[in-house]
Formats: structure tokens, sequence, C-alpha cells
């Protein structure tokens, strides 16, 4: 419902992700293109390795531009895998593109993680009786009572029966996208963090941009210091093209839509400037983050100023010609008490509970090397045994075992 099916279906290659500071999701976007590539041809679902494009368009940007190219070697792409083209280079690939230098990555593909998702859902409920998906449920508590007694109860209201019901389990792991960080403060868990939303927005091309460019094009982002790209061009899994995501500030993670942001504005405000410790005042009065924020709620309200940010490599584009709005999904980024952004996700285990928070783009690139990292931390812990057999069979299994071991060796997943 949430946000793996409101994202821009992009498995991205690693070489946005500076290798010092955002080790996790280099690492998992390395990899996440061979689980998802396999995944998705063993099961009729598409994976378009169409590449991507990022590009410059001027001095200042080229020299992020040659960084990025660093990075994308450092975190193991090969050089047949990521080349810098000029812009000779770049007019032959894409005519209608004007830039000065871009990164040409054709390990970069294309799904649609909605399907993908519901995909894995029925496969793992279908094929054996351990597991069992509940869904349209809330877990409105949780009591735990370790560490005393192993006994965690996790309360939730079933909405199709309106009954409440229980789950009693020993361990538990806290993957509720933005809504974990509620999970773990409804548990009265002592925790630096603090939430911001960012709605990202996208607009439908019309279909006589279909032959516009053949790949996705990213230009390289204007406020590096932030957890955000650029709108790009991007070319959906189906064909469809689109631009997109901005990230307009909302009160909530749920808060498609204004009435439900107007409601929460101002307990979310108060929630921010109260926290104990929190320098949060700091933090939004930055300079760099105003400018951005006004930028990004401005591309939210005007449909021609976001569509000029891509019309600055894409001139041909028209901002008339864009009448249907995408599926919107929300962001929810974590501030630690110092008033700056969390670059990685954060694994908390207490008692019995692991909570997994900030666990943003590329989270759904990641999401199956994440996965298979955690899973191993939590045998080496001998939390769980090794049932892969009992659970899936072989069959049903479509890694090979060296895949996933390289998720253990080399994704550095940190209990805290
Ligand atoms: C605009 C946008 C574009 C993105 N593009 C990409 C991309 O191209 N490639 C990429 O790799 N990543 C992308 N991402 C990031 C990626 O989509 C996310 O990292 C990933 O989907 C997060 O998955 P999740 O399971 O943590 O959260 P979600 O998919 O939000 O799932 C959390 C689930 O928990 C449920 N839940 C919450 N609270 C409760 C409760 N109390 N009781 C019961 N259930 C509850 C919710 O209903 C939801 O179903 C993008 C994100 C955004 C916002």
């Amino acid at each position: 419902m949430h946000t793996s099916s409101r994202n821009t279906g992009k498995v991205h290659a690693p070489f946005i992700y500076n290798p010092e500071k955002k080790k996790i999701w280099a690492k998992a976007a390395l990899y996440g293109y061979d689980f998802w590539k396999k995944y998705c041809h063993s099961n009729d679902l598409l994976f378009v390795e169409d590449g991507v494009m990022e590009v410059a368009i001027d001095t200042q940007s080229e020299k992020t531009l040659l960084m990025h190219f660093e990075w994308g070697l450092k975190n193991g792409l090969s050089d047949s895998e990521i080349k810098i083209l000029n812009e000779r280079e770049v007019s032959r690939i894409e005519p209608n593109l004007k830039c000065q230098a871009a990164i040409l990555c054709n390990k970069d593909a294309s799904v649609n993680y909605g399907r993908i998702t519901q995909t894995l859902a029925e496969q793992i409920s279908n094929n054996n009786k351990l597991v069992k998906i509940v869904t349209c449920s809330k877990v409105t508590r949780i009591k735990n009572n370790a560490p005393s007694s192993r006994s965690i109860i996790v309360e939730y209201i079933d909405s199709s029966q309106r009954t409440k019901k229980e789950i009693d389990c020993n361990f538990l792991i806290n993957a509720s996208g933005s809504n974990s960080i509620n999970i773990l403060n409804s548990l009265h868990l002592e925790n630096p963090y603090q939430d911001l939303f960012f709605r990202g927005e996208y607009w439908i091309a019309p279909p006589k941009y279909d032959s516009l460019t053949s790949h996705s094009i990213y230009s390289v982002p204007q406020f590096q210091q932030f957890p955000f790209l650029d709108p790009h061009w991007i070319i959906r899994a189906s064909g469809t093209r689109e631009i997109g995501p901005n990230a307009c500030p909302v009160f909530t993670p749920y808060g498609y839509n204004n009435f439900d942001n107007a409601r929460e504005l101002l307990p979310k405000i108060y929630r921010l400037m109260t926290k104990k410790g929190h320098r949060m005042h700091k933090t939004l009065l930055r300079k760099e983050l105003l400018d951005l924020i006004s930028k990004e709620a401005f591309s939210s309200i005007s449909k021609r100023y976001m569509i000029n940010r891509v019309k600055r490599f894409l001139p041909s584009i028209d901002p008339k010609e864009f009448r249907i709005r995408g599926t919107a999904g929300i962001r929810s980024v974590l501030i630690d008490k110092d008033g700056c952004f969390v670059p990685n996700p954060i694994f908390i285990m207490r008692d019995n509970i692991l909570h997994i928070l900030n666990y943003n783009s590329p989270g759904a690139t990641g999401a199956f090397p994440i996965s298979y990292a955690i899973a191993f931390k939590l045998l080496e812990n001998g939390i769980l045994k090794d049932c892969r057999d009992t659970m899936f069979g072989r069959s049903a299994t479509p890694f090979d075992d060296k895949l996933l071991t390289t998720c253990r060796d080399e994704i550095d997943i940190d209990f805290v």
C-alpha cells in the first residue's frame, strides 16, 4: 500500500552512493541487480535492462559527475558497466539530450516493485504452510515482557472483521517502513532520532515523447548534502515515460493529500521542536535546507516549474503536454540529535525486537541483499536457525549460495 508500490521502479546502480558514508546502500545496490534479475526471470516478471545516464549541464556538476564515476568503480562496477561520455558521444546515443558530459551505466534496470512484492507474497504463502501473511490489519500495540519472559504480544485490529487479535511470539522484526520509528517510540525506547517526510510526485509524459530517449536520465543533484535527487526523466518497466520525483515536505508518512497534511502540520511541528536534547530548529533553519524545501514545494504547486527542471537537459519537452499525475510516494528521513540527515538504514535490537529504521532509497533495490544480510546476522546470533530447505524447498530459491554468502560477508549490518 505504501512506498514499495509508490516508487520509481529502478534497480539502482551504486555510482551515486559515497563508498565511505553510504556503504550499506552501495553494496546493497551492487548485489540487488543480480538478485532481481534472477528473481524476475524465474517468475516471469519484467526486468528491463535499459541502463541509465546521469548528466552534467555545467562545469560544477561535471566535477560531481567525475566523482560519481570514481564512486561507481570503488563500489564494484566494472569499466564495461560504467563509462564517462563527452558531449559529442552523448549526442550520438541520445540526440535529444543537452549536456556537457554524462555517465552511462548499463547495470541499472526497471521493474515494477509493487507487482514483485505481490508475487513474492503469494509465492511464499502458497508454497508452504509455515508462513501466513495477514493484510488489512493494523498493529496497535506491542506488549513486550522481555527480558523477564521471552513472550512478545502483538495486538492488532483486523479491519475486515473489525476485531482485535493478538500474535504471541518470541522474536519480532519491526519493518513497518515510515511507521517503524513510531512503533519503536511506543515501546518507550530512548533513541536520538526524529523523522521528516518528503512526498515524491510524478507527471506522466504523453506517448508522443516515447522515443525521446532510450535511457532514463538523471541530472547531478543540485543539493549534494541532502538525500534527494532532482526530478529525472524516467522510463518505467511498462515503457511509460514520467518526470519525477520531487521531494515536497509533508507532515505525515501517509500525507498523500492536502487534508491529511493540514491536520498533521501543528502536531508535527510541536513534536519536532520539543524532543529533548534535539536541536531541530538548527536543521530546519539551515539556509541550504530552506532553499531545497522552497524549491521542492514550488515543484509541487507548479507543474511548469517541475517539468522545466528536466527541460534543462531535454529542451524539446513542453510542460503543457503533461496532463496526468503519476502515483506519489513518501520518503521518511531520519535526523539525528545534531540535526544531521542519517545516511544509512539503522538496525536497533532491543529485548528480542529488531527495529529497522531509515530504510530509504535504494531500499527496494537492496531488499534481497539486506534481508539476507540480516538473516545471516540473526543466524550468527542464534536467533534464527537455518531452515531454507524446509521454508522454500531448494527449487523455489533461485539464488545460488555464493550470492547469499556475499551478502553475509560484504554487507556490514550492525545491530545497535
Ligand atoms: C518517491 C520514491 C521513489 C523511490 N524510488 C526508488 C527506486 O527507484 N528504487 C529503489 O530501490 N528504491 C526507491 N525508493 C525507496 C523504496 O521504495 C523504499 O526504500 C522501500 O520500498 C521501503 O520498503 P518498506 O517495506 O520499508 O516500506 P513500505 O513499502 O512502506 O512498507 C511498510 C509496510 O508496513 C505497513 N505498516 C506500517 N505500520 C503498520 C502497522 N501499525 N500495522 C500494520 N502494518 C503497518 C505499511 O502499511 C506498509 O505496507 C523510493 C522511495 C520513494 C518515496
